[in-house]
Protein backbone atom coordinates (compact mmCIF):
# COMPACT_ATOMS: atom_id res chain seq x y z
CA UNK A 1 0.00 0.00 0.00
CA UNK A 2 0.79 3.78 -0.95
CA UNK A 3 2.97 5.00 2.22
CA UNK A 4 1.65 8.58 1.97
CA UNK A 5 -1.88 7.38 1.84
CA UNK A 6 -1.03 4.92 5.11
CA UNK A 7 -0.09 7.95 7.11
CA UNK A 8 -2.96 10.42 6.09
CA UNK A 9 -5.32 7.78 6.85
CA UNK A 10 -3.54 7.30 9.91
CA UNK A 11 -3.95 10.84 10.83
CA UNK A 12 -8.11 10.72 11.26
CA UNK A 13 -8.32 7.31 11.97
CA UNK A 14 -8.61 7.67 15.98
CA UNK A 15 -11.40 10.21 14.79
CA UNK A 16 -13.62 6.84 14.36
CA UNK A 17 -14.47 6.44 17.72
CA UNK A 18 -18.08 6.19 18.87
CA UNK A 19 -17.94 8.62 21.40
CA UNK A 20 -16.96 11.61 19.59
CA UNK A 21 -18.74 11.19 16.17
CA UNK A 22 -21.79 11.15 18.50
CA UNK A 23 -20.27 14.93 19.62
CA UNK A 24 -20.64 15.84 15.90
CA UNK A 25 -23.46 14.16 14.87
CA UNK A 26 -26.80 12.89 16.38
CA UNK A 27 -27.45 8.80 17.41
CA UNK A 28 -29.48 8.65 14.12
CA UNK A 29 -27.01 10.17 11.79
CA UNK A 30 -24.35 7.72 13.49
CA UNK A 31 -26.53 5.38 13.18
CA UNK A 32 -27.43 5.29 9.57
CA UNK A 33 -23.72 6.16 8.18
CA UNK A 34 -22.72 2.85 10.42
CA UNK A 35 -25.68 1.11 8.58
CA UNK A 36 -24.44 2.26 4.96
CA UNK A 37 -21.19 1.92 5.69
CA UNK A 38 -21.76 -2.04 6.34
CA UNK A 39 -23.40 -2.07 3.21
CA UNK A 40 -21.65 -0.51 0.69
CA UNK A 41 -21.03 -2.75 -2.37
CA UNK A 42 -17.33 -1.90 -2.93
CA UNK A 43 -14.87 -0.61 -0.13
CA UNK A 44 -14.73 3.73 -0.83
CA UNK A 45 -11.51 4.67 -2.67
CA UNK A 46 -9.14 7.11 -1.04
CA UNK A 47 -6.26 9.22 -1.68
CA UNK A 48 -3.84 11.53 0.21
CA UNK A 49 -3.04 14.81 -0.69
CA UNK A 50 -0.22 16.32 1.57
CA UNK A 51 -2.46 15.71 4.71
CA UNK A 52 -5.65 15.89 3.37
CA UNK A 53 -7.45 12.56 2.87
CA UNK A 54 -9.93 12.51 -0.18
CA UNK A 55 -12.44 9.87 0.18
CA UNK A 56 -14.95 8.80 -2.50
CA UNK A 57 -18.62 7.58 -2.02
CA UNK A 58 -21.29 6.47 -3.61
CA UNK A 59 -23.04 10.07 -4.19
CA UNK A 60 -20.44 12.01 -1.77
CA UNK A 61 -17.02 12.89 -1.98
CA UNK A 62 -15.26 13.87 1.78
CA UNK A 63 -12.19 16.01 1.82
CA UNK A 64 -10.48 15.28 5.91
CA UNK A 65 -8.14 18.03 6.37
CA UNK A 66 -5.47 17.95 8.78
CA UNK A 67 -7.29 20.67 10.97
CA UNK A 68 -9.98 18.07 11.34
CA UNK A 69 -12.54 21.25 11.98
CA UNK A 70 -12.18 22.37 7.91
CA UNK A 71 -12.83 18.96 6.68
CA UNK A 72 -15.71 18.95 4.19
CA UNK A 73 -18.77 17.06 2.04
CA UNK A 74 -19.60 17.45 -1.19
CA UNK A 75 -23.02 16.79 -0.90
CA UNK A 76 -25.49 19.37 -0.16
CA UNK A 77 -26.36 18.38 3.66
CA UNK A 78 -25.83 22.08 5.80
CA UNK A 79 -24.63 19.87 8.76
CA UNK A 80 -22.44 17.05 8.85
CA UNK A 81 -22.92 14.77 7.70
CA UNK A 82 -23.21 10.62 7.58
CA UNK A 83 -20.70 10.94 4.65
CA UNK A 84 -18.44 12.28 7.08
CA UNK A 85 -18.55 9.17 9.50
CA UNK A 86 -17.98 6.90 6.80
CA UNK A 87 -15.14 8.48 5.13
CA UNK A 88 -13.55 8.30 8.81
CA UNK A 89 -14.70 4.52 9.04
CA UNK A 90 -12.78 4.23 6.00
CA UNK A 91 -9.54 5.43 7.06
CA UNK A 92 -9.68 3.71 10.37
CA UNK A 93 -10.27 0.49 8.40
CA UNK A 94 -7.13 1.53 6.34
CA UNK A 95 -5.17 1.96 9.35
CA UNK A 96 -3.84 -1.85 11.19
CA UNK A 97 -4.02 -1.00 14.72
CA UNK A 98 -1.24 0.89 16.54
CA UNK A 99 0.27 2.59 13.37
CA UNK A 100 -2.23 5.34 14.32
CA UNK A 101 -0.57 5.86 17.18
CA UNK A 102 2.86 6.08 15.69
CA UNK A 103 1.51 8.64 13.13
CA UNK A 104 0.00 11.00 15.42
CA UNK A 105 2.98 11.24 16.89
CA UNK A 106 5.41 11.66 13.74
CA UNK A 107 3.04 14.91 13.51
CA UNK A 108 3.03 16.18 16.85
CA UNK A 109 6.89 16.37 17.10
CA UNK A 110 6.96 18.02 13.43
CA UNK A 111 4.43 20.83 14.83
CA UNK A 112 6.82 22.01 17.25
CA UNK A 113 10.41 21.16 15.61
CA UNK A 114 10.93 25.06 15.76
CA UNK A 115 11.60 24.59 19.47
CA UNK A 116 13.90 21.50 19.80
CA UNK A 117 17.01 23.24 19.78
CA UNK A 118 16.16 25.81 22.82
CA UNK A 119 17.30 25.36 26.20
CA UNK A 120 19.10 22.03 27.81
CA UNK A 121 17.30 19.13 29.46
CA UNK A 122 19.07 17.88 32.74
CA UNK A 123 18.40 13.71 30.87
CA UNK A 124 16.54 12.85 28.09
CA UNK A 125 15.38 9.89 30.35
CA UNK A 126 12.35 10.58 32.28
CA UNK A 127 12.71 9.75 35.81
CA UNK A 128 10.67 8.24 38.32
CA UNK A 129 8.08 10.63 39.52
CA UNK A 130 7.66 11.95 35.77
CA UNK A 131 7.22 8.70 34.55
CA UNK A 132 4.60 8.21 37.49
CA UNK A 133 2.81 11.69 35.78
CA UNK A 134 2.58 10.14 32.83
CA UNK A 135 1.48 6.91 33.67
CA UNK A 136 -1.31 8.57 35.47
CA UNK A 137 -2.22 11.24 32.36
CA UNK A 138 -2.53 8.29 30.12
CA UNK A 139 -5.06 6.81 32.24
CA UNK A 140 -6.57 9.85 32.75
CA UNK A 141 -6.98 10.43 28.89
CA UNK A 142 -8.14 7.03 28.38
CA UNK A 143 -10.71 7.53 30.18
CA UNK A 144 -11.41 10.51 29.26
CA UNK A 145 -11.90 9.12 25.67
CA UNK A 146 -14.00 6.53 27.22
CA UNK A 147 -16.52 8.40 28.52
CA UNK A 148 -16.18 11.29 25.88
CA UNK A 149 -15.85 14.93 25.58
CA UNK A 150 -19.46 16.32 26.23
CA UNK A 151 -18.95 14.59 30.01
CA UNK A 152 -16.48 16.72 30.80
CA UNK A 153 -17.02 19.27 33.98
CA UNK A 154 -15.20 21.58 35.99
CA UNK A 155 -13.33 19.08 38.02
CA UNK A 156 -11.88 17.68 34.60
CA UNK A 157 -11.02 21.41 34.15
CA UNK A 158 -9.23 21.87 37.15
CA UNK A 159 -7.57 18.29 36.56
CA UNK A 160 -6.73 19.64 33.29
CA UNK A 161 -5.04 22.64 34.46
CA UNK A 162 -3.63 20.62 37.34
CA UNK A 163 -1.76 18.04 34.92
CA UNK A 164 -0.36 21.15 32.96
CA UNK A 165 1.44 22.95 36.20
CA UNK A 166 2.68 19.31 37.16
CA UNK A 167 4.14 18.69 33.57
CA UNK A 168 5.64 21.90 33.82
CA UNK A 169 7.25 21.63 36.63
CA UNK A 170 8.88 17.89 35.38
CA UNK A 171 10.22 20.08 32.29
CA UNK A 172 7.62 18.13 30.05
CA UNK A 173 6.69 21.26 27.89
CA UNK A 174 4.82 19.45 25.03
CA UNK A 175 1.85 17.51 27.42
CA UNK A 176 2.06 20.82 29.34
CA UNK A 177 1.00 22.75 26.98
CA UNK A 178 -1.87 19.96 25.61
CA UNK A 179 -3.58 20.05 28.86
CA UNK A 180 -3.45 23.29 29.08
CA UNK A 181 -5.52 23.65 25.89
CA UNK A 182 -7.99 20.84 26.85
CA UNK A 183 -8.78 22.89 29.89
CA UNK A 184 -9.65 25.44 27.83
CA UNK A 185 -11.41 23.42 25.80
CA UNK A 186 -13.56 22.19 28.62
CA UNK A 187 -14.10 26.29 29.69
CA UNK A 188 -15.15 27.15 26.49
CA UNK A 189 -17.76 23.98 26.06
CA UNK A 190 -19.29 24.36 29.93
CA UNK A 191 -19.31 28.69 28.71
CA UNK A 192 -21.22 27.64 25.53
CA UNK A 193 -18.39 29.49 23.94
CA UNK A 194 -18.18 29.73 20.38
CA UNK A 195 -14.15 29.04 20.51
CA UNK A 196 -15.16 25.36 21.18
CA UNK A 197 -14.61 23.07 18.77
CA UNK A 198 -15.34 19.25 19.36
CA UNK A 199 -13.15 17.70 16.87
CA UNK A 200 -9.92 19.75 17.66
CA UNK A 201 -10.80 19.23 21.70
CA UNK A 202 -10.89 15.56 21.11
CA UNK A 203 -7.84 15.41 19.06
CA UNK A 204 -5.77 16.98 21.72
CA UNK A 205 -6.86 14.27 24.47
CA UNK A 206 -6.17 11.33 21.83
CA UNK A 207 -2.77 13.08 21.25
CA UNK A 208 -2.15 13.00 25.12
CA UNK A 209 -2.83 9.49 25.25
CA UNK A 210 -0.65 8.72 21.86
CA UNK A 211 2.17 10.68 23.15
CA UNK A 212 2.06 9.19 26.75
CA UNK A 213 1.43 6.01 25.22
CA UNK A 214 4.80 6.09 23.27
CA UNK A 215 6.68 7.82 26.04
CA UNK A 216 6.15 4.77 28.85
CA UNK A 217 6.95 2.41 26.00
CA UNK A 218 10.34 4.00 25.04
CA UNK A 219 11.68 5.04 28.42
CA UNK A 220 14.66 3.19 27.63
CA UNK A 221 15.43 4.81 24.47
CA UNK A 222 16.95 8.33 25.48
CA UNK A 223 16.88 9.56 21.38
CA UNK A 224 12.97 8.87 21.32
CA UNK A 225 12.11 10.66 24.79
CA UNK A 226 14.10 12.97 24.28
CA UNK A 227 12.11 13.83 21.13
CA UNK A 228 8.72 13.22 23.20
CA UNK A 229 9.36 15.13 25.92
CA UNK A 230 9.33 18.35 24.27
CA UNK A 231 10.87 21.13 26.72
CA UNK A 232 9.21 23.49 29.01
CA UNK A 233 8.89 27.24 27.33
CA UNK A 234 10.56 28.28 30.74
CA UNK A 235 13.33 25.23 31.95
CA UNK A 236 13.62 24.56 34.89
CA UNK A 237 16.81 23.76 36.09
CA UNK A 238 17.90 21.01 38.91
CA UNK A 239 20.04 22.81 41.97
CA UNK A 240 21.72 21.23 44.25
CA UNK A 241 21.54 23.76 47.42
CA UNK A 242 19.74 27.01 47.78
CA UNK A 243 19.17 28.75 51.42
CA UNK A 244 15.76 30.58 51.56
CA UNK A 245 13.79 33.12 54.01
CA UNK A 246 10.43 32.70 53.98
CA UNK A 247 8.21 35.79 52.71
CA UNK A 248 4.75 34.93 53.77
CA UNK A 249 2.21 33.20 51.80
CA UNK A 250 -1.30 34.44 49.76
CA UNK A 251 -4.45 32.77 48.22
CA UNK A 252 -5.52 33.23 44.73
CA UNK A 253 -8.16 32.60 42.80
CA UNK A 254 -8.62 32.61 38.35
CA UNK A 255 -11.88 33.56 36.82
CA UNK A 256 -13.07 30.48 35.80
CA UNK A 257 -12.64 29.23 40.14
CA UNK A 258 -9.15 27.73 39.87
CA UNK A 259 -8.04 28.29 43.20
CA UNK A 260 -4.27 27.75 45.14
CA UNK A 261 -2.07 29.49 47.61
CA UNK A 262 1.42 30.63 47.11
CA UNK A 263 4.18 30.82 49.04
CA UNK A 264 7.01 33.60 48.52
CA UNK A 265 10.59 33.56 49.57
CA UNK A 266 13.81 35.09 49.45
CA UNK A 267 16.15 32.83 47.19
CA UNK A 268 19.84 33.93 48.90
CA UNK A 269 22.05 32.68 45.68
CA UNK A 270 19.99 34.26 42.92
CA UNK A 271 19.44 37.47 44.77
CA UNK A 272 15.62 37.36 43.81
CA UNK A 273 12.18 36.57 45.35
CA UNK A 274 10.65 32.67 44.40
CA UNK A 275 7.53 31.27 44.74
CA UNK A 276 6.49 28.06 45.54
CA UNK A 277 2.28 26.92 44.78
CA UNK A 278 0.09 24.69 46.14
CA UNK A 279 -3.00 24.44 43.77
CA UNK A 280 -6.99 22.90 44.57
CA UNK A 281 -6.62 20.80 42.00
CA UNK A 282 -6.58 17.83 44.02
CA UNK A 283 -9.16 19.11 46.65
CA UNK A 284 -11.41 19.40 43.71
CA UNK A 285 -11.99 15.62 43.33
CA UNK A 286 -12.83 14.90 47.18
CA UNK A 287 -15.34 18.03 47.43
CA UNK A 288 -17.26 20.75 44.97
CA UNK A 289 -16.86 23.38 48.24
CA UNK A 290 -13.43 24.72 46.53
CA UNK A 291 -13.11 28.20 46.54
CA UNK A 292 -13.52 29.26 49.74
CA UNK A 293 -10.88 30.39 52.44
CA UNK A 294 -11.33 28.22 54.40
CA UNK A 295 -10.34 25.69 51.97
CA UNK A 296 -7.33 27.48 50.87
CA UNK A 297 -6.57 28.08 54.56
CA UNK A 298 -6.20 24.27 54.60
CA UNK A 299 -4.38 24.26 52.24
CA UNK A 300 -1.61 26.53 53.99
CA UNK A 301 -1.49 24.12 56.95
CA UNK A 302 -1.56 21.28 54.94
CA UNK A 303 1.96 19.71 55.71
CA UNK A 304 2.97 17.70 53.41
CA UNK A 305 5.82 19.31 51.09
CA UNK A 306 8.97 17.26 50.61
CA UNK A 307 10.69 15.09 52.87
CA UNK A 308 10.09 16.94 55.76
CA UNK A 309 6.42 17.37 55.35
CA UNK A 310 6.46 20.83 56.07
CA UNK A 311 4.00 23.36 55.06
CA UNK A 312 3.43 26.34 53.23
CA UNK A 313 2.75 28.39 56.34
CA UNK A 314 6.05 26.66 57.87
CA UNK A 315 7.90 27.32 53.60
CA UNK A 316 6.69 31.55 54.12
CA UNK A 317 7.23 31.77 57.85
CA UNK A 318 10.74 30.53 58.05
CA UNK A 319 14.65 30.32 57.18
CA UNK A 320 15.57 27.03 55.18
CA UNK A 321 17.87 25.04 53.29
CA UNK A 322 16.46 22.92 50.28
CA UNK A 323 18.90 20.50 48.70
CA UNK A 324 17.74 19.26 45.06
CA UNK A 325 15.17 21.51 43.57
CA UNK A 326 13.85 23.22 40.71
CA UNK A 327 13.81 26.52 40.18
CA UNK A 328 12.89 28.10 36.81
CA UNK A 329 13.49 31.67 34.71
CA UNK A 330 10.10 33.21 36.36
CA UNK A 331 11.60 32.07 40.13
CA UNK A 332 8.99 28.97 40.44
CA UNK A 333 10.15 26.35 42.64
CA UNK A 334 9.50 22.70 41.63
CA UNK A 335 10.44 19.45 43.72
CA UNK A 336 12.32 16.86 42.52
CA UNK A 337 11.71 13.82 43.24
CA UNK A 338 14.47 14.18 46.43
CA UNK A 339 14.06 17.31 47.84
CA UNK A 340 15.19 17.53 51.16
CA UNK A 341 14.27 20.50 53.49
CA UNK A 342 16.16 21.82 56.21
CA UNK A 343 14.77 24.19 59.00
CA UNK A 344 16.50 26.90 60.02
CA UNK A 345 14.92 30.21 61.77
CA UNK A 346 11.83 32.08 61.76
CA UNK A 347 11.97 35.10 59.55
CA UNK A 348 12.46 38.20 61.52
CA UNK A 349 12.90 41.85 60.65
CA UNK A 350 16.32 41.78 59.88
CA UNK A 351 16.15 39.23 57.54
CA UNK A 352 14.14 41.79 55.61
CA UNK A 353 16.30 44.88 56.08
CA UNK A 354 18.88 42.72 54.38
CA UNK A 355 16.56 41.78 51.33
CA UNK A 356 15.59 45.03 51.03
CA UNK A 357 18.82 46.09 50.41
CA UNK A 358 20.26 43.55 47.84
CA UNK A 359 16.75 44.18 46.33
CA UNK A 360 17.35 47.47 45.64
CA UNK A 361 20.93 46.71 44.72
CA UNK A 362 19.68 44.52 41.75
CA UNK A 363 17.10 47.20 40.56
CA UNK A 364 19.97 49.82 40.53
CA UNK A 365 21.76 47.15 38.48
CA UNK A 366 19.10 46.32 36.23
CA UNK A 367 17.88 49.34 35.50
CA UNK A 368 21.47 50.70 34.31
CA UNK A 369 22.21 47.91 32.47
CA UNK A 370 19.05 48.28 30.49
CA UNK A 371 19.51 51.81 30.05
CA UNK A 372 22.85 51.13 28.55
CA UNK A 373 21.60 48.24 25.79
CA UNK A 374 19.04 50.70 25.09
CA UNK A 375 15.98 48.36 26.11
CA UNK A 376 14.65 50.99 28.52
CA UNK A 377 11.49 51.13 29.50
CA UNK A 378 9.90 47.92 28.48
CA UNK A 379 12.80 45.73 30.10
CA UNK A 380 12.13 47.29 33.30
CA UNK A 381 8.70 46.84 33.05
CA UNK A 382 9.02 43.35 32.93
CA UNK A 383 11.47 43.11 35.88
CA UNK A 384 9.71 44.70 38.83
CA UNK A 385 7.51 41.76 39.97
CA UNK A 386 8.12 41.67 43.56
CA UNK A 387 8.63 44.62 45.77
CA UNK A 388 9.78 45.50 49.71
CA UNK A 389 8.35 48.21 51.57
CA UNK A 390 8.76 49.56 54.96
CA UNK A 391 5.86 50.98 56.27
CA UNK A 392 5.41 53.18 58.75
CA UNK A 393 1.55 53.14 58.95
CA UNK A 394 -1.58 53.19 56.43
CA UNK A 395 -3.96 55.99 55.94
CA UNK A 396 -6.66 57.40 53.36
CA UNK A 397 -8.46 53.93 53.24
CA UNK A 398 -11.13 53.85 50.92
CA UNK A 399 -13.29 51.28 49.18
CA UNK A 400 -13.53 52.17 45.46
CA UNK A 401 -16.77 50.75 44.05
CA UNK A 402 -15.84 51.73 40.53
CA UNK A 403 -12.68 49.36 40.50
CA UNK A 404 -13.84 47.18 43.20
CA UNK A 405 -10.91 47.29 45.20
CA UNK A 406 -9.78 48.62 48.80
CA UNK A 407 -7.42 51.70 47.84
CA UNK A 408 -4.94 53.02 50.12
CA UNK A 409 -1.87 54.82 50.82
CA UNK A 410 0.85 53.13 52.77
CA UNK A 411 3.24 55.96 54.65
CA UNK A 412 6.95 54.78 54.14
CA UNK A 413 9.55 54.24 56.72
CA UNK A 414 11.89 57.95 56.39
CA UNK A 415 15.78 57.05 54.61
CA UNK A 416 14.29 55.10 51.91
CA UNK A 417 11.15 52.72 50.57
CA UNK A 418 13.55 49.71 51.24
CA UNK A 419 15.27 51.07 54.42
CA UNK A 420 18.86 51.69 52.69
CA UNK A 421 18.76 55.38 52.85
CA UNK A 422 19.13 56.05 49.41
CA UNK A 423 18.96 59.38 48.25
CA UNK A 424 17.39 58.61 45.02
CA UNK A 425 14.46 57.03 46.72
CA UNK A 426 12.59 59.86 48.12
CA UNK A 427 9.07 58.96 48.14
CA UNK A 428 7.49 59.21 51.23
CA UNK A 429 4.35 57.07 50.63
CA UNK A 430 2.91 54.80 48.27
CA UNK A 431 -0.35 53.61 46.90
CA UNK A 432 -1.61 50.49 47.03
CA UNK A 433 -4.64 48.35 46.56
CA UNK A 434 -6.20 45.38 47.19
CA UNK A 435 -9.35 44.08 44.43
CA UNK A 436 -12.44 42.93 46.41
CA UNK A 437 -13.11 38.82 46.13
CA UNK A 438 -14.36 36.39 48.42
CA UNK A 439 -11.27 35.43 49.52
CA UNK A 440 -9.72 38.64 49.87
CA UNK A 441 -12.29 39.75 52.47
CA UNK A 442 -10.51 39.00 56.01
CA UNK A 443 -7.11 41.26 53.65
CA UNK A 444 -9.27 43.73 53.22
CA UNK A 445 -11.09 44.13 57.16
CA UNK A 446 -7.30 43.62 58.07
CA UNK A 447 -6.32 46.64 56.11
CA UNK A 448 -8.81 48.55 57.43
CA UNK A 449 -8.06 47.63 60.89
CA UNK A 450 -4.49 48.74 60.39
CA UNK A 451 -5.51 51.84 58.78
CA UNK A 452 -4.97 55.13 61.77
CA UNK A 453 -3.69 52.45 64.07
CA UNK A 454 -0.13 54.50 65.14
CA UNK A 455 -2.39 57.80 64.88
CA UNK A 456 -2.40 59.80 68.16
CA UNK A 457 -4.78 58.29 71.03
CA UNK A 458 -4.61 55.13 69.41
CA UNK A 459 -3.69 51.87 72.00
CA UNK A 460 -1.73 49.50 69.23
CA UNK A 461 1.86 50.69 69.64
CA UNK A 462 3.83 48.11 67.89
CA UNK A 463 1.77 47.69 64.75
CA UNK A 464 4.39 49.62 63.07
CA UNK A 465 6.99 49.95 61.40
CA UNK A 466 6.60 46.71 59.32
CA UNK A 467 7.56 45.58 56.34
CA UNK A 468 4.89 44.57 53.40
CA UNK A 469 6.03 41.99 50.44
CA UNK A 470 4.12 43.67 47.10
CA UNK A 471 3.43 42.31 43.93
CA UNK A 472 3.75 45.15 41.81
CA UNK A 473 2.39 45.47 38.35
CA UNK A 474 1.43 48.50 35.84
CA UNK A 475 -1.77 49.22 37.95
CA UNK A 476 0.21 49.26 41.17
CA UNK A 477 1.39 47.48 44.16
CA UNK A 478 -0.76 44.68 45.82
CA UNK A 479 0.07 44.29 49.67
CA UNK A 480 0.44 40.27 49.78
CA UNK A 481 1.81 39.89 53.06
CA UNK A 482 4.04 41.42 55.92
CA UNK A 483 6.56 40.80 58.64
CA UNK A 484 6.81 42.67 62.15
CA UNK A 485 8.14 42.02 65.29
CA UNK A 486 6.26 38.55 65.56
CA UNK A 487 7.38 37.43 62.23
CA UNK A 488 5.73 36.99 59.44
CA UNK A 489 1.96 37.63 59.17
CA UNK A 490 -0.35 35.94 56.24
CA UNK A 491 -3.11 38.45 57.10
CA UNK A 492 -5.35 36.87 53.73
CA UNK A 493 -5.86 34.45 55.84
CA UNK A 494 -7.63 35.99 58.99
CA UNK A 495 -5.68 38.08 61.43
CA UNK A 496 -2.20 38.71 62.11
CA UNK A 497 -1.68 35.72 64.61
CA UNK A 498 -1.34 33.31 61.91
ZN1 LIG B 1 -22.19 14.40 2.86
Amino acid sequence: MNEELLRAAALFAPFAKENFLLTLVSRGIYNRAQKDYAALGEKPRLSAEQDRLIVTLPGAEVHLEKDFAKSHCSCPAQTNCKHLLMALFAAAELVPAGAAEEAAETESAADDGSEADQGKTESALPDAPALALVEHAKVYAASFLEKGFITADQTDAARCVQFSLQFEGEGIGGLSRLFRGIADDIENMLGKNSAFHPGLAFASVSRVYNTTSLILAHRDDAEKCSALIEKSRSVYRLIKRGEFTGLGAYPWQTRSGYAGVTALVFHQESGRIASYTLSMADYYEKTKNLTGIKNLRSLLYRQDNWDAGVSLKQIGGENFGLWNFRLNDEGRISSAGTTHYIQRKKTAMSDIAKIAVTLAGEKKKKDSDGAEKGEGYFKKRRSAAYRIIFAAGIHDCVFDKLSQALTFTVELVRGGADGTGDETDSESCVEAFIPYSEINADAIRFIEEQSGLNAPGHGAQNAFPRYFICSSSQRGLVPLSAIGEDGVENWYFGGKGL
